[in-house]
């Protein structure tokens, strides 16, 4: 079959054939409908120093996917081949503290499909059955393809209770758009997004930003003073991974204001503590998605009414990668889908 693999150690990614999976018994084989690409992708394209720590060559990368179920193994009794699914990219060891306490998102030993183990750019997939998320029947594969940052998304923006809060956004990369629209759904009071891209902030505010700034040309203290926020931001969510926009949240939070960051800093951020230990807020790291109560949400929030279907922006067939990749690169884009199907 054909896959996306990383061949050698080095920059970029080749089109190749590689073998066919062949389940386990608790295993599942899904035909690729569609894929999504990742920031992760990018640093795997890269070959930067993590990815050169990290991902094995000649393995087939990607974990954003939908597709149809077509083989199950012996064992698996809840999965059907012809189901319409995506599923959990994190594979997690089900004997360490945390997952033996039911908490598999904070489990000590994930392997990441696509990073660990073969990805989903590929015409099949093979995960265990238990990742298997199937989808809703009003959910169609393309949406089904971006679950994965829509759980980030979703479990960010419900780590706190975002009901009647004035809440900042900084960054709108597709998973802050994406946080700005549950944020909404779930009722906030103001959901203000920042970047200094005035595309992805229009993204933003298609998907139900109340208010978007490019902090580039505006003062977010202006915006605040305008739209009736006098002592702070009760809740942000720091979706950009940028030093500066992090400096920009902590001034602008109300006392006891809480902060979840999804986007990966650099090592070396020096932040006022003062203002941290003054003000008490409060500062929580979120990774991946809760299994699978995120996942159930997700399905909720599209039956109630979640519109998302603006941050897909483009798809091009799985042969032309290469412009895919470009696409997300050039920062005009939302979420850039490979479709399988159509060669
Ligand atoms: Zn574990």
């Amino acid at each position: 079959m054909r896959a996306i693999v990383k061949q050698t150690k080095g920059p970029g990614l080749v089109m190749t054939e590689v073998d066919e999976p062949e389940p386990g018994p608790n295993e599942v084989v899904i035909d690729v409908a569609h894929t999504s690409i990742c920031g992760t992708d990018l640093h795997i394209y890269d070959w930067d120093e993590w990815a050169a720590e990290t991902v094995p060559i000649g393995m087939a990368v990607g974990h954003e996917f939908s597709g149809v179920v077509s083989q199950v193994g012996s064992a698996v009794e809840d999965v059907v081949a012809g189901q319409r699914v995506t599923g959990e990219g994190h594979l997690t060891c089900g004997h360490c503290r945390n997952c033996r306490a039911g908490r598999r998102h904070l489990c000590a030993n994930t392997l990441g499909i696509g990073v660990d183990r073969p990805g989903a750019f590929a015409e099949q997939i093979m995960i265990p059955a238990a990742n298997v998320f199937v989808l809703p029947d009003h959910v169609p594969l393309e949406m089904g393809s971006i679950f994965d940052p829509f759980g980030n998304a979703t479990h960010t923006a419900l780590t706190f209770d975002l009901t009647a809060e004035d809440v900042l956004i900084t960054g709108a990369g597709p998973i802050g758009c994406m946080a700005a629209a549950i944020a909404s759904h779930v009722g906030a009071r103001n959901v203000v997004v920042t970047d200094v891209n005035d595309y992805r902030l229009g993204l933003a505010a298609a998907l139900g930003a109340s208010r978007t700034v490019n902090v580039a040309e505006q003062d977010l203290r202006e915006v605040m003073l305008e739209i009736g926020i006098r002592e702070g931001f009760d809740i942000a969510l720091e979706m950009s991974g940028a030093p500066a926009a992090l400096r920009s949240i902590l001034p602008g939070m109300i006392h006891g204001g809480r902060v979840a960051l999804l986007g990966l800093l650099p090592d070396d951020v020096a932040i006022d503590w003062g203002v941290v230990i003054f003000h008490s807020l409060t500062l929580k790291g979120i990774y991946g998605r809760e299994m699978y109560d995120t996942w159930y949400k997700m399905g909720v929030f599209l039956e109630r009414g979640l519109d998302l279907s603006p941050i897909i922006t483009h798809t091009f067939p799985a042969a032309e990668f290469e412009e895919a990749f470009s696409t997300v690169r050039s920062g005009l884009a939302g979420k850039v889908l490979l479709d399988w199907r159509s060669g």
